[in-house]
């Protein structure tokens, strides 16, 4: 059975917010475009389905349970805490996960080693201290 196609609309919304998130992130496109065009199909998917852009690289006993939650919403939680996308969605400028924040038992840590964040003053903005009055 063919793959089922997202809509324009959610396709063309996943794919600004990935230029967006790129820059806010100081992270970089997959250099071999065809990943980047699996993933983000992924998401238009899920923003289809269940109406959040749902992390496409996980399997979940519950998607619909899982969207409810905050963990695997694009970006998420291990985005934001340690700029680590195991979609390979934002990576390093070869193309490799960023994985030198992450915990040393981490799976990204024993499959990667240690990727060095090429922009450490953009992202992980779950750990930056809120400056309301900036
Ligand atoms: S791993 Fe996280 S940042 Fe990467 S595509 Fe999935 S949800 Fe988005």
């Amino acid at each position: 059975m063919p793959k089922p196609q997202p809509t324009d609309v959610s396709l063309k919304k996943m794919q600004k917010y990935v230029e967006h998130y790129i820059h806010k992130s100081g992270t970089f496109l997959h250099p071999d475009p065809s990943i980047t065009d699996s993933v983000v199909q992924g998401l238009a998917q899920n923003m289809d389905e269940l109406g959040k852009p749902l992390c496409p690289c996980n399997f979940y006993p519950d998607k619909k349970a899982e969207a409810q939650k905050r963990t695997w919403i694009c970006a998420c939680d291990e985005m934001k805490e340690y700029k680590y996308c195991h979609c390979l969605l934002f990576v390093a400028e070869n193309g490799l996960p960023i994985t030198e924040y992450l915990p040393e038992d981490h799976e990204g840590r024993t499959s990667y080693g240690v990727v060095k964040d090429p922009m450490p003053e953009k992202g992980r903005e779950a750990t930056r201290v809120q400056h309301p009055h900036r």
